[in-house]
């Protein structure tokens, strides 16, 4: 079988000019980077705001397993199955961090036949974004410093500095540091640290503004330290905003590539999806809904996390309103929601699948409270049998009343997504059931906005939140954050705060550790349970595969 590689390089790339013609966007308005990639210029991105908006297409899923649901390569899959119906279509992603892909993941540009190409430049470097936000968000960390060094206004209480220090790495040794050591000259030692840079509150900003305008307000607004007299420091304070704006001004504009079957997509920004609201850039979306009829995104994790951010978070603040949901499942993943071991994958199991369907269950509730129509995508794996998928058709027909599609773009490309891509414009042509609606109003008391995620999507019996917690939610109100949506940064692998806690569980605790504040990304970071801001390597990272072959190509990514 091939591997991912091997299938995106038996594909050349048509020239990105021809993929833009596609959305009508002419050749003036492309930056391209080299022959397959181009940044949309900022003037054309202004000018196509006035046009009427597509329809937008969410992709989620049930809580990841390690048995992997494929929602990358459901986006692109359906993306290319529209366009195979004679939809102008266009998809919008996040762009890979190299974190993840020297360490365990390898890629994250799709799979099989439903991918988006070139698939080597996108994985590593790709225009540069990255490494553009990582220089802004250190060029930040490095004048607050010295904002430090040289005693300027207003004093800055050196241990009280929040803002870390980011790579675009995993690099689990940089964690906890203490800087400025070696004499008085290099400053005053203070512990500090690195995160990862798709954890950085720039990457979330970048992803939340509309434009370079919103982008250097609110980057002006992150805090990033407490003065002596406890009072918030801004990135404004420290006059860096427009010095960071000057550096992610090139980056702001979106980049344009294309799947193997040549469909538009908008690969841009990449935030975390745990201490970040996990989508692409706003403006990617944005621009893509005003020059395709329709627009497939996808948002990180299951969608008790991605899809409540999606909505909660990208679409009320960038007042987008999705017209449909696809939650990928897959038979593998809700086995082992079911108790299955992953080394018995491969195996028929009715009764797993059976108890496994709980999680998905939940997951289409959740989705429809939120007043968008669902539709389940069944990503099928070879090892799948017709007897499992039957279970599952049935079972999301008879007891939830949804349709459950089974999809092989992985295997076949759009063909095998045909059936869904037919499905979601039915259903997006059939009256709504009811109006897109966040799930609590802006002017809901912090921790009742907690409550209210915890209750109505989690199923949580309650919210632990200490009297700290209360206070710090008070503080935040009296300082004028009250109205900021929520994001929640808990464990991807269940509803729970707890991974190991599979299906669909009722009931348990939602312990609310810590409270940060994002003044410029606005939103408010609930931390419940542990959440790693700057990842470890595996014993045997892909890194250890990733060559280039005897042909000056690269091996490895997959
Ligand atoms: P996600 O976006 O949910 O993290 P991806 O779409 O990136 O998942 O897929 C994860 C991995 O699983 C990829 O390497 C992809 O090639 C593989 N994969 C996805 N769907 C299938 C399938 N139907 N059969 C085999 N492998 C698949
Ligand atoms: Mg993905």
């Amino acid at each position: 079988m091939q591997s991912d590689i091997e299938i995106a390089r038996s594909v050349t790339p048509k020239p990105i000019a021809s993929i833009a013609a596609k959305l009508g966007i002419p050749g003036e308005a492309l930056h391209p980077y080299g022959k397959a990639i181009a940044k949309i210029d900022h003037s054309f991105i202004d000018a196509a705001r006035g046009r009427a908006r597509g329809k937008l297409i969410l992709v989620t899923a049930i809580n990841p397993t390690p048995a992997g649901e494929g929602k990358t390569t459901t986006t692109v899959g359906l993306g290319d199955g529209l366009s195979r119906i004679g939809k102008k279509t266009a998809i919008a992603l996040r762009e890979p961090s190299l974190g993840p892909c020297f360490g365990v993941k390898g890629g994250a540009a799709g799979g099989g036949w439903a991918q988006v190409i070139p698939m080597e430049a996108i994985n590593l470097h790709f225009t540069g974004d990255f490494h553009a936000i990582t220089s802004a968000h250190n060029l930040l960390a490095a004048m607050i410093d010295n904002h430090i060094y040289w005693g300027n206004q207003p004093a800055i209480d050196s241990r009280k500095v929040s803002w870390r220090r980011v790579l675009d790495m995993n690099d689990r040794a940089l964690r906890s540091v203490v800087s400025s050591l070696g004499g008085s000259a290099n400053g005053f030692p203070r512990e500090d640290g690195f995160d990862i840079t798709v954890a950085s509150e720039v990457m979330a900003v970048f992803c939340l503004s509309r434009d370079l305008a919103d982008l250097e307000a609110r980057l002006s607004r992150m805090v990033v330290a407490e003065s002596r007299d406890k009072a918030a420091v801004t990135a404004g304070d420290v006059k860096a905003a427009a010095a960071m704006t000057v550096l992610l001004k090139d980056a702001l504009q979106p980049n344009l590539v294309q799947t193997l079957e040549g469909t538009p997509a908008f690969v841009h920004g990449g935030p975390f999806a745990n201490i970040a609201h996990g989508c692409n850039s706003v403006i990617a979306t944005e621009t893509a809904l005003r020059l395709a009829d329709y627009v497939v995104t996808e948002a990180g994790f299951g969608a008790d996390l991605g899809a409540e951010k999606f909505f909660d978070i990208k679409c009320r603040k960038a007042g987008l309103e999705p017209d449909a949901a696809v939650i990928v499942a897959t038979v593998r993943a809700l086995k082992m929601h079911g108790g299955v071991k992953k080394e018995d994958l491969g195996k028929e199991n009715l009764e797993a699948l059976e108890k496994g369907f709980a999680n998905l269950a939940r997951h289409v509730e959740n989705v429809a409270k939120f007043g968008v129509p669902v539709i389940v995508g069944i990503n099928r794996f070879v090892t799948d049998t017709d007897a499992e998928m039957k279970l599952l058709v049935d079972a999301c027909r008879d007891r939830l009343g949804v349709q459950a599609i089974v999809c092989t773009h992985w295997a076949d490309g759009s063909a095998g997504a045909e059936t869904l891509a037919r499905a979601v414009v039915d259903m997006i042509e059939a009256p709504r059931p009811a109006p897109f609606a966040p799930i609590y109003p802006d002017e809901m008391p912090l921790l009742q906005k907690v409550e209210t995620i915890a209750r109505e999507i989690y199923r949580a019996g309650a919210v632990a939140a200490d009297g700290k917690i209360v206070k710090r939610f008070k503080d935040l109100e009296a300082q004028g954050f009250g109205r900021f949506p929520i994001c929640i940064a808990k464990t991807q692998s269940s509803f729970s705060a707890d991974p190991d806690v599979k299906g669909a569980p009722t009931g348990h605790t939602l312990p609310i550790r810590e409270v940060r504040l994002s003044a410029g990304a606005e939103f408010l970071v609930v931390i419940c349970g542990d959440i790693m801001t700057m990842p470890g390597l595996p014993k045997i990272p892909a890194a250890e595969h990733i060559r280039l072959g005897a042909d000056g190509l690269i091996e490895g990514l997959s």
